[in-house]
């Protein structure tokens, strides 16, 4: 393994997720939440390209997380990672016709220069995970959404990551008073739906450790939350740490900056 890793952010939110991850010639995706057009033109706008991508890892069958991944294996012959759960619950194609790969029981994958670790999260999807990607000198990145509370099986997985990736789906305020449905409202707000800022901020105090470089809010609700409200909610927990990061607030409707375990991360031109 050689290289050292990084991560951009496609999308982020109810709308469609998309991150890719790339450590010396291995480009992965995690989710694919974007149609394959889509996936395409933002993988282009960060210097990176479809034709590189050696796997998918899909979180959970939400249509959000998985609209193009049964595509990308059948029509490109990417080969999809997902738990049993998940490949059933997503209705993705059977072994016959695409390079779909179930996630081996401890959930430990490795694609060319990156190893993947799977971890389950408190979701109401059928067997949802999140990932954490190291690479060769066991630098990590970490990428937690869609989940209701900060299981302590995530908490020790993503603690101390490098880069970390962090829901911050809602304000409760905003959520309590806006204009969803009480089922929904219920939906989220409860231990198996999306972590809202404040229960992100009280995650990043036990996440942050020394390793930690940059961190990255995501998932924002674009009814119930706004940017400077989960960006405030980040500052703030970064102050009463007393620590200075790199902070990113992902976006729905472009790619964010590159960002490196190493702390060198770089803007591309991004041209949308
Ligand atoms: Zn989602
Ligand atoms: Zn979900």
């Amino acid at each position: 393994m050689s290289g050292s890793l990084e991560i951009v952010f496609l999308a982020s939110g109810s709308s469609g997720n998309c991150a890719a991850l790339r450590c010396g010639g291995t480009l992965l995706l995690l989710d694919a939440g974007l149609s394959i057009r889509e996936t395409e033109r933002r993988l282009r706008a960060t210097g990176a390209s479809l034709e590189e991508v050696r796997g998918v890892f899909v979180t959970h069958e939400h249509s959000d997380h998985v609209r193009s991944a049964a595509d990308l294996a059948v029509r490109k012959g990417v080969p999809v990672w997902a738990t049993a759960g998940t490949v059933e619950a997503a209705g993705l194609p059977g072994p016959l016709l695409a390079d779909i790969r179930v996630l081996p029981p401890r959930g430990e994958v490795a694609v060319g220069d990156i190893l993947v670790q799977a971890v389950s999260t408190p979701h109401d999807g059928v067997e949802s995970v999140c990932y954490r990607f190291s690479d060769g000198a066991g630098r990590r990145v970490g990428v937690v959404t869609d989940l209701g509370h900060l299981s302590d099986e995530v908490l020790e997985a993503l603690a101390d990551c490098e880069v970390l990736g962090l829901e911050s789906n809602h304000d409760v305020e905003l959520l309590r008073t806006g204009p969803y449905p009480t089922f929904l409202k219920r939906r989220i707000l409860s231990d198996v739906g999306h972590l809202s800022n404040a229960a992100a901020a009280t995650g990043l105090r036990a996440l942050i450790g020394p390793r930690t470089r940059a961190v990255a809010a995501l998932h924002l609700s674009r009814q119930n939350n706004t940017p400077a409200l989960a960006g405030r909610a980040f500052e703030e927990a970064l102050e009463g740490l007393g620590v200075q990061l790199h902070l990113e607030v992902a976006a729905p409707d472009r790619p964010s900056r590159w960002i490196a375990v190493d702390g060198e991360g770089h803007s591309c031109e991004v041209t949308l």
